[in-house]
């Protein structure tokens, strides 16, 4: 017999466990989600885990002021293990042009009332984070109370409140295809599914989901290759760092430290051995503690790429609502916006803030949001 439920969600990560707990809050019953592997597999589990307030545009930086209450208060919430370890933010360059667009981003910022941005010269990041190699950088922006997250422990604590409201999950169910029939959708997997409504949360993959219904989406994966070393900066203070024009990260991951080289694209044949080099050059100019530092293991993910910088959220034809794309930012606004999205298909949209821009359907807006912190060329 084929099962019926009341709302499908495809896709356990954070954004479909978000949407499932934010919908139960709402009152909805039947819902249920299935993940074609484990439930926070995807992007989700390899996720650095930054949580920021510096965006670029009025709706990212809103969406990172409730991203933060999330993280902030998770543990207590949902009275869960979700530790916030504010190690703070910190953005460099030596671009000119960059350094102006992070002081209007940081402007805009301090007028949406988050106050707790610094714009830094060199030698006031050399005061705050002394082991940063401060040569030909102009300055930086600085938020000292972001911070840093554990992502799948924000999935078992959402997963955990779920439950407890009667969302049932599903691992280990791959969905084939989605079939429409009148109001019915038909969820092809190992068994079939019907359902009145189906949220899709499928991060990267959603494009492949819903290219036979119509709908093109740019979002693709690309792997981010990166490595966790052996113990470093000792009881030193480490935001996370980026340096704009090389794309070098570094965060506290541990006693150790996470690094990375953020690009907008992998070169042909890029992989850890190429990083790790390319880290070791970088590193001897902005971070030359850090250069010839043991590497303990390396680690890859697939980034959830493409698209404008904003996620595709919202209603794609009727009963079939989509959430992905959040290209690299969706530990931070995946929360906040799958409560928004969970709203919106109940029927009571938050009017205080307005999401149908980030509609599947629009095309690409002028307005992207730059912050998307990889190398700027
Ligand atoms: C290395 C790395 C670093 C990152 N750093 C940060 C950061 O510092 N801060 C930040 O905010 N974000 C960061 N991100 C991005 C963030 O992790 C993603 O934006 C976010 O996790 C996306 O969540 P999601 O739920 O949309 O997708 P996912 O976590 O990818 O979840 C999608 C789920 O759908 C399931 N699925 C796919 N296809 C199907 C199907 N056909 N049937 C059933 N299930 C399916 C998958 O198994 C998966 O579990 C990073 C990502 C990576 C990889």
């Amino acid at each position: 017999m084929t099962e019926r439920i009341g709302t499908a969600i495809i896709g356990g990560g954070i954004a479909g466990c978000a949407v499932a707990h934010y919908l139960a809050e709402e009152g909805e019953t039947s819902i249920l989600v299935v993940d074609a592997d484990e439930l926070g597999s995807g992007s989700t589990g390899g996720s650095f885990g930054g949580v920021r307030q510096q965006f670029s545009t009025p709706l990212e930086i809103e969406l990172s002021r409730r991203g933060l209450d999330f993280w902030r208060s998770a543990e207590r919430v949902f009275e869960s293990p979700v530790t916030w370890h504010a190690n703070g933010y910190l953005f460099l360059t030596g671009q000119p042009e960059i350094m102006t667009k992070l002081g209007e981003a940081a402007a805009l910022q301090r007028s949406m009332g988050l106050n707790d941005v610094h714009v830094l010269d060199a030698e006031q990041i050399r005061e705050t984070v002394p082991w940063v190699g401060t040569d030909g950088v102009l300055g930086g922006t600085y938020t000292p109370h972001d911070g840093k997250v554990t992502p799948t422990e924000g999935v078992a604590a959402l997963v955990r409140a779920a439950r407890s409201r009667g969302v049932s999950f599903r691992e280990h169910w791959p969905v084939r295809a989605l079939e429409r029939d009148g109001r019915t959708w038909r969820i092809v997997g190992p068994d079939i599914l019907e359902s009145d409504r189906v949220v899709v949360c499928a991060g990267y993959w959603t494009t492949d989901l819903m290219r036979p219904l119509g709908l093109e989406l740019t979002i693709r994966p690309m792997p981010l290759y990166a490595a966790i070393t052996a113990p470093a900066l000792t009881g030193q203070r480490v935001p996370l760092t980026i340096d704009l024009d090389s794309g070098l990260l570094i965060e506290r991951e541990a006693d150790g430290l996470l690094v990375a080289i953020l690009l907008e694209e992998n070169p042909p044949a890029y992989g850890h051995a190429q990083m790790l080099e390319d880290f070791a050059d970088l590193a001897r100019v902005r971070a030359p503690s850090l250069a010839d530092l043991r590497i303990a293991r390396n680690v890859v993910a697939n980034v959830d790429l493409g698209g404008d910088g904003h996620p595709y959220v919202g209603l794609v034809e009727d009963g079939l609502w989509m959430i992905a794309g959040f290209g690299g930012h969706g530990v931070m606004h995946a929360p906040p916006v799958a409560k928004l999205l969970a709203q919106t298909i109940a029927g009571r949209p938050d009017s205080t803030l307005d999401i149908s821009s980030l509609s599947p359907w629009r095309s690409p807006e002028a307005a992207a949001e730059w912050m998307v912190a990889s190398k700027k060329g």
